[in-house]
């Protein structure tokens, strides 16, 4: 069956990862974006459509997407876009925090607000978190926006899986593991394509049994 797939942040890292793997098993899929690079463009050759000027954190933003998407009936939400600052006590930067609370917080939040009627009954949600926003396995400490706003993404994530239930709209709470991307200077364990890989799977076996769950993308159930 095809699927309609819509991607936030998806012209590079994971996100890009993830709209190449949709693609080719043949479903639908809006990649959202800034501002599109070359290896998004290159989809378009198989069906890919790319949406530009997608900024979640703004309010225009949410008002393109919902302009660009307009008639689209969403059966995969993938919310992926997020950034990566860097705070501790020494180097203390409210704005940062903001800022990371704004694009991996409330983001996924608007988008998910914004794009509700749009989602089919039965359908799938993706939040992409990360294991920093785990209060259980934070043994390092710092990184206060990146953390908070995270910890912030997962229980908005549970919330949603409750207030979608009825609907049986399905939540993946997912972390991709260490993945060589920009966001972490290319450094990690794995390239993105097999995070995007992983996290596919995992997206196309959900359903409302494991709504809410909170998992590594190698299939590991993580603490809060
Ligand atoms: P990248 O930095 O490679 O990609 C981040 C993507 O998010 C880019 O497409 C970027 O677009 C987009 N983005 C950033 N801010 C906004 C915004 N305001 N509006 C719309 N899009 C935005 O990182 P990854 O691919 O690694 O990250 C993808 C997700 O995975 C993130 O949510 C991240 O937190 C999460 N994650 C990644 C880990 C890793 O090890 N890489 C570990 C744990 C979680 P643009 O090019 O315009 O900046």
């Amino acid at each position: 069956m095809t699927n309609n797939v819509v991607i936030t942040g998806a012209n590079r890292g994971i996100g890009l990862a993830m709209a190449q793997l949709f693609s080719a098993q043949g479903d639908k899929v809006y990649a959202l974006c800034r501002q599109s690079s070359n290896d998004l463009d290159a989809l378009t050759s198989s069906g890919v459509e790319v949406i530009e000027n997608i900024d979640v954190a703004t309010d225009i933003g949410i008002k393109m997407m919902l302009r660009a998407l307009a008639g689209v009936a969403v059966d995969v939400l993938v919310c992926n876009a997020g950034i990566l600052r860097d705070e501790n006590l020494l180097s203390f930067n409210l704005d940062t925090m903001r800022e990371q609370f704004e694009v991996n917080t409330l983001g996924p939040l608007k988008v998910v607000h914004a794009l509700q009627m749009q989602l089919n009954d039965g359908g799938k949600i993706a939040m992409i978190t990360s294991r920093m926003g785990s209060i259980a396995d934070n043994g390092s400490g710092g990184r206060f926006g990146y953390r908070m706003s995270k910890a912030a993404l997962n229980i908005a994530s549970v919330s949603l899986s409750k207030d979608l239930a009825h609907r049986e709209i399905a939540v993946g709470i997912y972390h991709p593991g260490y993945v060589q991307t920009d966001m972490v200077g290319g450094r990690g364990d794995i390239p993105a394509e097999e995070a995007a890989g992983r996290i596919v799977g995992l997206i196309n076996a959900l359903d409302m049994s494991e709504t809410g769950v909170f998992k590594h993308s190698n299939g590991e159930v993580l603490p809060w």
